[in-house]
This record gives structure tokens, C-alpha cells and sequence, in this order.
């Protein structure tokens, strides 16, 4: 008999396992699927925000990622185009951990809870037939059928045009499918002002002959250049992650691969080549992502619910593309356990999760976009410093404004 999972979580980054493991942990019959195998490199800067790990405390995350051995965070550098420097206390102790042991930590918690985690299953479409979803699925050459009574899609913000293999020629072939009958075209609007940017990332280790003041260094740094940043900071094992986002246009022809695109963004700040000179790049660590799209705003439903990068992207400086993720997971799994109950009917299900995030997104994800023309900004970087530390409170108010606030 075919088995009808109470729930399909379709991807299954920090978004989908974190709320496959809050419905297994329910009782319901989960499923999570995901295109790629883990555990893999992910473009990310690793910086788990503090704010993140309220909610991760609530569900009943936060000891796995303590148990990885993270580094801990508790401050932040801004080095503009200018050369000014801006250097501002977190609001409380951050994390660094690599994707790589964080959501495979994750999926060992959801698959505890009684999930079960498909890897290499690539979703095609989604139907809606008698209140049953049918899900068509490839899967090593084959295609099949899985029928859920809910479906969540967590596939990320590059879930339709795919994510690119670590270190291939961005000119190549792309992985990804459409999800076609759900899909509306503002889910993937991009931002008029930033397009064709890439994302790339690499680990690295701290040289031994690296001065004391690298070695200790526990801030995230972010360095403003042309055409993009780069952020920096340590995570698990005291090695050190890069993740940069760069528009595409201004990458040369010849430095199409991740470590040619890092090297491009290095060559573009001078204090980023100094930094990095201490550092000696890892190998099998590299990953990239193309196209980045910035959200203009959040679209939480789109058939069914959509969770984490799927509902919009907060852009990368602002360090909380994970926090909004697992907050999106945890608004999500608690209505989603009322509709499977049948508290809730479908249409109330899409009208409260829709208010719930427009409620708590759509501030933090306005004042992150200009957050970071600002500091993008080459004009505005000469000022900005000064300006900063003639306002300091301004200055931190607006880094509160990008952050979420769960209500
Ligand atoms: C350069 C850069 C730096 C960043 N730095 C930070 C940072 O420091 N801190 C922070 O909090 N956030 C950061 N972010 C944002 C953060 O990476 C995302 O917000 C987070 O990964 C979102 O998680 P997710 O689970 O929604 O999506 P993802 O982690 O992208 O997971 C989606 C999953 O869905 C799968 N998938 C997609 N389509 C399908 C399909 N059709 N079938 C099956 N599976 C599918 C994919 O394989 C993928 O595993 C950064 C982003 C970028 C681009």
C-alpha cells in the first residue's frame, strides 16, 4: 500500500530540518527530501546571529549546535571602500559553525524524531488532488509519486535555478528544476539594483605564523569593495570562512571559479589582503551560488506554505538569513500541527502564516536592503565612520532594525 506521509518538507536546509524535526517531534509522519547528499559545503557565512538561538533553543536545537563546538562571536568590523572602519558590539554572543556540520547535525536531530531524510531526490511538481498532495520526484534516473496531506517548501532561494557545483565553471550546466504549478513570479523577483550576483565561499586555516591578534580574533568582518563584500569569521576548529557576494558582471572572464572569485574579492580591499595573508586556504571547502536574489519582500505562500530562503532573502550582511529562516520553520510547524489536527482549514492556515510573517519579516528585510546600499555605498563610505561615532546610537539602532524580533 502506498504509504500518505502526514507531511512532505521539501528541501532540507536549516529551514526544512528544523521543522521536519519539530513535526516528527509532534508525531507526525514526516518526510524530508533534498536534491543534494549531505553533509555538503554550503555559501554561507556561518554566523549563527544571537537572535537565532532563541529560537533554536525553542526548538530544541540549541544543545546540537553547542555540542558542534562552535566559535563564538561578540563583535563586528565594517571595513568600507574608503578605508574607514566601523567597529560595533553585538547585541549579544553570535556563533560560528560550517554548514557543513550544521545541517548535517540537523538532520541527525530531525531523523532522532522520528523523520525520514531521502538525500539525491529532486522534487519536480506538486498537485493538490481530494485535499492530498501528490509529489512527482526523480530520484537516481527514476521518477516516482509521494502523496502527503501538507506540504512545506523550505528549497531555498535559488530553489529554481539551482544551485552550482563547488568550483564549476559558472558559465556550466545548472541542476535545478521548476516546481511550476505553485510558483508565482514574485517569489523570485530580484532586486533592480543588484543583478547577476554570486555568492562563493571557502574555509581556511589560521597559519601558524598568523600574529597573536589574528589567532584570538572573535568578530565577524565584513569589507565593503566594488561591485560586492566579503565577510569573515571563525567557525568550528578554529578555521575561518569567507563568504563573498559579488556581482557578476564585474567578475573577469578568466575568474570564473570560486577560489579565482575569492582572490578577486581580496584584490579589491587592501585590509582584506592584509587579513588574509595570515590564512592558508582549505581544500574541498569551496562552494558558489548564482543567481543571489535580494527579496523585495516576503511571499510566505504559494500553494502551500514556504519557509526559510524560500520566502524571501534578506541580504547577506545582515547575518540573519538563518534566524529568519528557523523562525519562519517554527511559525510554520506550529500551524501546520493545527492544520493536521483539523484545527485549521487550508485557506485559515495560508492567512494566518502569511500575517505571522509579514508581522515579523518585512521590517527587518526593508531596513536590511538599506542597510546595505548604504554601506555599499562609495560615496557614503568617506562619511559614514565618523558619522557613527558622532551617533552612536543611530548607528546600532539601524543594525536593530535589520535584526528579528520575534512577536
Ligand atoms: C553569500 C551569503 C552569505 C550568507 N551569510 C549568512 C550568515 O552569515 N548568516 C546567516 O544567518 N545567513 C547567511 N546567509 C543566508 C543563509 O545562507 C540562508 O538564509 C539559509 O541558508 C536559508 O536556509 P534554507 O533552509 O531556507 O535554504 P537552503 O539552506 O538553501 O536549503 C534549501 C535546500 O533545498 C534543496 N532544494 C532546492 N530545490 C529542491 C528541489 N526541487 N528538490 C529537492 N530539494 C531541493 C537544496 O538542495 C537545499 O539543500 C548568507 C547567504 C549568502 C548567499
Amino acid at each position: 500500500m502506498t504509504t500518505i506521509y502526514d507531511v512532505a518538507v521539501l528541501g532540507a536546509g536549516v529551514a526544512g530540518s528544523a521543522a521536519a524535526k519539530s513535526l516528527a517531534s509532534q508525531g507526525w509522519n514526516t518526510v524530508l527530501l533534498d536534491r543534494q547528499r549531505f553533509p555538503r559545503h554550503k555559501v554561507c557565512g556561518e554566523f549563527l546571529s544571537p537572535e537565532s538561538q532563541e529560537t533554536l533553543s525553542r526548538l530544541g536545537l540549541l544543545d546540537a549546535v553547542h555540542a558542534l563546538s562552535p566559535s563564538v562571536i561578540t563583535s563586528t568590523s565594517l571595513y568600507l571602500e574608503s578605508g574607514g572602519v566601523i567597529r560595533l558590539p553585538l547585541p549579544g554572543a553570535a556563533l560560528g559553525i560550517s554548514r557543513y556540520r550544521l545541517d548535517a547535525c540537523f538532520h541527525q536531530e530531525a531523523a532522532a524524531a522520528g523523520a525520514c531524510i531521502r538525500e539525491g531526490v529532486t522534487v519536480l511538481s506538486a498537485e493538490l488532488q481530494d485535499g492530498r498532495y501528490s509529489l512527482t520526484l526523480r530520484s537516481g534516473g527514476q521518477t516516482e509519486v509521494l502523496r502527503a496531506r501538507a506540504v512545506i517548501a523550505a528549497w531555498g532561494g535559488a530553489g529554481l535555478a539551482g544551485e552550482l557545483l563547488a568550483g564549476r565553471d559558472l558559465s556550466g550546466e545548472r541542476r535545478g528544476v521548476g516546481i511550476a504549478p505553485f510558483v508565482r513570479r514574485e517569489a523570485v523577483r530580484q532586486s533592480p539594483q543588484v543583478p547577476g550576483l554570486v555568492g562563493v565561499k571557502m574555509h581556511y586555516r589560521i597559519a601558524d605564523s598568523a600574529p597573536h591578534s589574528v589567532q584570538e580574533n572573535n568578530a565577524v568582518e565584513l569589507y565593503f569593495f566594488r561591485g560586492g563584500y566579503a565577510g569573515l569569521n571563525r567557525v568550528e576548529d578554529g578555521k575561518v570562512n569567507i563568504a563573498a557576494l559579488l556581482n557578476r558582471g564585474d567578475i573577469p572572464a578568466k575568474s570564473r571559479s570560486v577560489s579565482a572569485m575569492l582572490e578577486e574579492a581580496v584584490s579589491r580591499h587592501s585590509a582584506l589582503q592584509e587579513r588574509i595573508a595570515g590564512l592558508v586556504a582549505l581544500p574541498d571547502t569551496a562552494a558558489a551560488v548564482s543567481p543571489v536574489r535580494i527579496s523585495m519582500r516576503p511571499v510566505a505562500w504559494s500553494g502551500f506554505p514556504l519557509i526559510g530562503d524560500a520566502v524571501c532573502r534578506i541580504p547577506p550582511l545582515c547575518g540573519d538569513g538563518m534566524s529568519m529562516a528557523l523562525r519562519s520553520a517554527e511559525l510554520c510547524s506550529a500551524s501546520a500541527d493545527r492544520y493536521l489536527r483539523g484545527e485549521l482549514l487550508l485557506g485559515d492556515w495560508e492567512r494566518e502564516y502569511k500575517a505571522a510573517i509579514m508581522r515579523e519579516f518585512s521590517k527587518p528585510l526593508r531596513w536590511g536592503r538599506f542597510a546595505e546600499s548604504l554601506l555599499s555605498s562609495a560615496l557614503l563610505s568617506r562619511a559614514l565612520p565618523a558619522l557613527a561615532r558622532l551617533a552612536p546610537r543611530a548607528a546600532r539602532g539601524m543594525i536593530q532594525a535589520t535584526r528579528l524580533h520575534v512577536r
